[in-house]
């Protein structure tokens, strides 16, 4: 059940040059819409992988010159498991994760804040996984195959209308497609100029115009294997996490207030900047020794400032994938009609996630007095049964992809429900009308 696969004889190169205008009637056509994905990250990446599974043909431009091992710890949890299962790569993944099943916090002293606990597997189905992201990028980037991925293409602009889109890129080369995505990160140059373009039509709404809220910076990094006789965690099958939290009298604080501004101004890899932040807190304690004993077996090139939501980029890849698979026939109506019900699917859920992130990211790393009391309250006083309710509340959502087959239910707990394929179900039942009459439908 998916479109031809395309090749490259069977259809000519996508022109380079100018862009028609738009009073031609919207083109409608059998084949599938021509998606151009702007940024290799996790979410574009993973988007690339779903329509190479549904042969919609599509294209990723990235502005890097080559792929960078960078990143450090990653966890990814049982709402987006499923997914990989269903692309056949939950067991390369598993080959490099370790499953979390807890994890503890300490304040900087290395005093006992609380314990984590993660909820029985046997009911979720999935292991909360720890993953360094460098091996997972790797991963996603071997699955799409070379040619489909243009290194050095740092997107400027673009331009649409009924016929399509066009990109254009900082070495003035041009390209054309039906769909963009915006897959290129926090500081997204496709959304800045959509934002710019309907900011000049007044259609930009008053939320979308606030400067973005920068949150926590996180400086990350991936070690060199480490010895097991100093860091003995390494040889356990689970993973150990801790939080070491400062309070506002430590150099945390102070660290992250500077560095912020820096950070938004500048690209995530500058090394010099990252040295002069890692000089400033390699004395701080680990349960293993100083950060800086860390810092020691870390490249500096691997060490990079970012922020996370890998699930939330990789969830949104699968739904629209979705929705784009539903475009048939291709046409600027079913094109508008599909990122309609798109949004309808993941806004809800969206909104949802946000208050609750912004939660967890002040449980995890408030510094103030009244954040260490409220994660101080919810470590150790809140009832357990009220942690286990809202654990399970988060992890039945699970969108798949429609044009898949569906992975193999796992654990006892009911996954929320999404929306079947629109376009599934009538060519089935096409098929099975061709059938009765005697017509070969060739698969
Ligand atoms: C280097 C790096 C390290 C990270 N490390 C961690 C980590 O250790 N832990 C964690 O939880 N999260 C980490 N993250 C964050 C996490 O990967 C992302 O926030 C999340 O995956 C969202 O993914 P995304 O694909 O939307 O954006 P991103 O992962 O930010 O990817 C965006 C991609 O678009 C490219 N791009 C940007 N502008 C343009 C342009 N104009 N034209 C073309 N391409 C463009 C970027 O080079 C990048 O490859 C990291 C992100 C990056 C970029």
């Amino acid at each position: 059940m998916s479109f031809p696969a395309e090749s490259k004889t069977d259809r000519p190169p996508i022109p380079t040059g100018g862009f028609k205008g738009c009073d031609l009637p919207p083109v409608v056509t059998d084949k599938p819409p021509r998606v151009l994905i702007a940024g290799a990250g996790l979410g574009g990446l993973f988007l690339g992988i779903l329509l190479e599974n549904s042969g919609i043909p599509y294209e990723i431009f990235e502005r890097s010159a080559e792929i960078r091992p960078l990143g450090s710890i990653m966890c990814l949890s049982p709402n987006i498991l499923p997914a990989f299962e269903q692309l056949g790569l939950l067991d390369e993944l598993m080959s490099f994760s370790k499953p979390s099943r807890g994890g503890t916090m300490l304040t900087d002293k290395l005093k006992l804040v609380g314990k984590a606990i993660a909820a029985p597997t046997d009911l979720i189905g999935y292991d909360r996984i720890l993953l360094a992201r460098p091996e997972l990028y790797t991963m996603l980037f071997s699955n799409i195959p070379k040619e489909k991925i243009r290194m050095s293409k740092k997107v400027l602009s673009f331009q649409q209308n009924h016929e399509g889109v066009m990109l254009r890129f900082s070495d003035n080369t041009t390209i054309h497609g039906d769909i963009l995505v915006g897959a290129d990160g926090a500081h997204s140059a496709v959304r800045q100029h959509l934002y710019k373009t309907l900011g000049k039509q007044g259609l930009l709404p008053d939320s979308d115009t606030k400067e973005m809220c920068k949150g926590y910076i996180s400086l990350v990094g991936t070690t060199d294997a480490l010895d097991p006789e100093k860091y003995p965690g390494v040889l356990e099958e689970d993973s150990e996490s801790y939080f070491v939290v400062g309070d506002k009298n430590t150099p945390y604080t102070v660290g992250v207030a500077e560095v912020a501004d820096e950070q938004f101004k500048s690209s995530d890899w500058i090394p010099q900047q990252n040295q002069k932040m890692m000089d400033s807190i390699r004395h701080f304690k680990t349960p293993y020794g100083t950060l800086g004993d860390l810092f020691d077996v870390t490249p500096i090139e691997r060490v990079s400032k970012v922020g996370a939501g890998a699930v939330n980029a990789m969830q949104d890849a699968v739904l629209l994938a979705n929705h784009l698979y539903d475009i048939y026939p291709t046409s600027f109506e079913n094109i508008k009609r599909a990122f309609s019900s798109y949004k309808d699917e993941r806004f809800d859920a969206i909104k949802d996630q946000y208050p609750q992130s912004y939660m967890s990211a002040k449980l995890i790393y408030g510094h103030t007095l009244s954040e260490r009391i409220v994660r101080h309250v919810v470590f150790n006083w809140l009832p357990k049964g009220i942690q286990h309710r809202q654990f399970l509340k988060d992890t039945a959502y699970r969108p798949q992809a429609n044009f898949l087959p569906q992975a193999p239910k796992r654990g006892s707990l009911e996954v929320i429900p999404q929306r079947p394929s629109i376009r599934i179900p009538k060519e089935e039942g096409e098929t099975r009308e061709l059938k009765k009459q005697g017509i070969v439908v060739p698969l």
